[in-house]
């Protein structure tokens, strides 16, 4: 399936389309006191994410300092043509490890700009329909007294950007059963070790609280965890987490999915386990208590739940590949077929967190961390 032109390597890898030895002879020239912000955004259909440059001639001490921008929103499907602005505003910033030195990685919310209407009156900037994040803060400071804790597991899936196929897998064919991958070193077991290695430095650099990584069952999935985060921080480190890892993915021109299920059969699909927990969850004896309280909610609240917990899970929630079916909540000690997982030290210290499996891959953070917290700590 190779197109003209391009050359393919060991990993079903493209070559570069532009040379790589040119850009290098450039990064080293001053940047005249300014600082490159990249603002990124969540866009149109929920997933996709998008950026822009803004260069600063301002010291930015914190988030506070950076200005609200805007963006054409027209062409990310989240505003009509003759309307088409929408304005960022900067929520958390990181180091951005793609351009080291002052610059920065801001993560935005959307917002429809403030306007004057015809009758006099003023309508305040207000956050655009897919902005989830503004729900989940409000969330997060209702709840804040608990200090709620999310540590989000990443599951994605690499494939060669042109043929869509997994990385490393033989052309238009499989590689052997599922068994020696998950952990693995080793040719053939660990596929394209570099991205994901690189991708942990790029978060640690930035100031992401990425706790590990590790490859997955199915070969040429791997994961990462982010976490643990406190309230609205998991959301905003996730997806920014999830930015640096397309722009690593695009040095190599490799695709990062996260798709749930993207090999049907019997392949694991990808998910977004999301590990919780409170100060109820985390006191010294009361704390499994607690646990089972807040799963009792979370079964009444199964459905409203798995509608929130992404696009396409019903693929992978099948009950098989260490899932849960998605009709029907479960919970166990050291369960992975279950819908919740309380680890084995939980009933034993009397405290500590749970695990949520039944998030897929490409879940929202701000809408899965809001539905935790809204159930468990916001309604009776
Ligand atoms: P698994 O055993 O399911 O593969 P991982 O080790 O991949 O779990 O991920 C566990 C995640 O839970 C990590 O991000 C970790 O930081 C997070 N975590 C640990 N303790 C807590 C806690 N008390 N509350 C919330 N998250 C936690
Ligand atoms: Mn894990
Ligand atoms: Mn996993
Ligand atoms: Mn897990």
């Amino acid at each position: 399936m190779a197109q003209p032109g391009l050359v393919y390597g060991t990993m079903g890898r493209i070559e570069p389309l532009l040379e790589p030895c040119i850009l290098p002879r450039f990064l080293d020239l001053d940047q005249d006191g300014k600082i490159m912000a990249e603002y990124v955004w969540v866009g149109g259909t929920g997933s996709d994410l998008r950026c822009k440059t803004r260069v600063l001639t301002k010291e930015v001490k914190s988030v506070k300092d950076l200005p609200i921008w805007n963006y054409d929103g027209s062409s990310t499907g989240q505003a009509p043509g003759d309307d088409s602005e929408v304005f960022l505003k900067p929520c958390a910033m990181f180091r951005d490890p793609f351009r080291p030195g002052p610059n920065l990685l801001v993560m935005c919310d959307a917002y429809e700009p403030p306007r004057d209407l015809p009758d006099g009156k003023h309508v305040d900037m207000k956050p655009i329909p897919t902005n989830t994040r503004y729900a989940c803060a409000l969330a997060m400071e209702k709840a804040a007294k608990e200090e709620p804790w999310f540590g989000i597991e990443q599951e994605y899936t690499l494939l060669n950007s042109t043929t869509k196929w997994p990385l490393g897998w033989p052309t238009s064919g499989y590689p052997g059963p599922q068994g020696p991958y998950y952990c693995s070193a080793g040719a053939g077991a660990a596929i394209a070790r570099d991205i994901v290695e690189a991708h942990l430095k790029c978060c640690m650099y930035a100031g992401i609280q990425i706790s590990g990584i590790n490859a997955e069952v199915m070969p040429s999935q791997w994961e990462f965890q982010v976490g643990p985060c406190v309230g609205i921080d998991s959301g905003d480190q996730m997806w920014m987490a999830r930015y640096i890892l397309q722009r690593v993915a695009e040095l190599y021109n490799v695709e990062a999915t996260f798709d749930p299920k993207p090999i049907p059969g019997d392949w694991n699909g990808a998910g977004g386990h999301c590990n919780y927990s409170t100060n109820g969850t985390r006191a010294a004896n009361t704390g499994w208590d607690t646990i089972q309280k807040m799963i009792a909610k979370l079964e009444k609240r199964h459905a409203v739940h798995i509608a929130g917990y992404g696009e396409g899970n019903e693929r992978r929630l099948t009950g098989k590949h260490e899932t849960s079916s998605m009709d029907t909540f479960s919970w166990g000690v050291a369960n992975r077929g279950a819908s919740v997982r309380v680890g084995r030290s939980v009933p034993v210290e009397k405290c500590g967190y749970f695990e949520d499996r039944r998030p897929s891959s490409n879940l929202d953070p701000y809408v899965v961390t809001k539905l935790l917290v809204e159930t468990t700590l916001l309604s009776d």
